[in-house]
């Protein structure tokens, strides 16, 4: 079985609060972007004389992933397969493309892809609701993940509401190399010491996507991260890219959950291409990729 789990990023993000149990409430907009990584699943019967739980191996396509249980693919896929009592072996191919630690959730959309194949492939009838509630287990992202698409996320992440698609532009995205760690970035943020200003208008996003109004959406203010402020100012390259970003044509350009991604918007992909060989001249050592949004039935 063949599947595409895709990256998303954060057209906005607000922390509102650090709860009691060291995690924080947000307040965010997510939507899926054309960067996928490939994930293949074989299921092989395993001899009779072989009972107990399935096996399950996982192969990628670069050294510095764990190939091991600490793979999220193979989290996911053993959280299902052991509470349904799967004795059957799954081998799971996974081919990066979406960037590491980069803010575009590329663990947790494997994660995801793999218990919806998963649940397919063993023909396990879990519901998308019962994966999303079960995904919640692997990592904050992997609810959005398999809901997919635009949508609303709060809570730590697991309260999702479906918003209406981002009108179709163009969205550049830029991952300087240097490595970010979400849980550091977190643990930097002192969210009682924010000003208003720093928080994103995350009402006044809700509206301007009901309205499909896209200029709208990119507002400064609307448009924003509030993660920036602890991850930006380490690296100076985050804020070279959106100025740049913005004089090639965007309409905005922000940082991507923790980071260090930048994403640009764009009017069409024909503008984003341009701005993306540009920025390709400029930042040899930024990996950059011009792509469109995904709607959710387009996976
Ligand atoms: P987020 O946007 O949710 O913060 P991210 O882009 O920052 O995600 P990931 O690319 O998901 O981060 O990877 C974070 C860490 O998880 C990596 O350091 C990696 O070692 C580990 N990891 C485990 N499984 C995977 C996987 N399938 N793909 C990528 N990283 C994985």
């Amino acid at each position: 079985m063949f599947l595409r789990a895709t990256a998303k990023i954060n057209l906005c993000l607000d922390v509102l609060r650090k709860r009691p149990d060291g995690y924080h409430d947000v307040r965010m907009v997510m939507q899926m972007v054309g960067m996928y990584d490939r994930l293949h699943l074989y299921a092989s019967k395993r001899p009779e004389s072989e009972k107990g739980p399935g096996r399950i191996t996982l192969s990628v396509n670069l050294p510095y992933i764990p190939a091991d249980e600490n793979n999220l693919a193979v989290k996911a896929a053993r959280l299902l397969m052991d509470e349904k009592g799967v004795t059957d072996d799954l081998k799971i191919r996974l081919g990066k493309f979406i960037p590491v630690a980069a803010g575009l959730a590329g663990g947790s959309s494997d994660a995801a892809m793999t218990m919806i194949g998963v649940n397919q492939l063993f023909h396990l009838g879990f519901s998308d609701e019962e994966l999303m509630e079960r995904g919640k287990k692997i990592g904050a992202d992997v609810p959005y993940c398999i809901m997919r698409g635009t949508a609303l996320s709060e809570g730590i992440g697991e309260i999702l509401t479906p918003l209406p698609d981002l009108p179709d532009c163009g969205i550049l995205l830029s991952k300087p190399s240097c490595p970010v760690s979400t849980k550091e970035v977190y643990g930097n943020l002192h969210v009682n010491e924010l000003s208003r200003d720093d928080h994103p208008d995350v009402d006044r996003m809700l509206e301007a996507l009901g309205r499909g109004d896209l200029k709208g959406i990119c507002e400064p203010g609307c448009m924003s991260n509030v993660l920036e402020l602890v991850t930006a100012p380490n690296h100076p390259e985050i804020g070279e890219l959106e100025r740049e970003m913005k004089r090639l044509g965007a309409l905005n350009a922000v940082m991507s959950g923790s980071g260090p991604t930048v994403f640009g918007i764009f009017k069409d992909i024909d503008e984003a291409e341009r701005a993306c060989g540009e920025i390709r001249r400029r930042f040899p050592q930024v990996r950059s990729f011009a792509t469109r949004p995904v709607k959710r039935e387009e996976l």
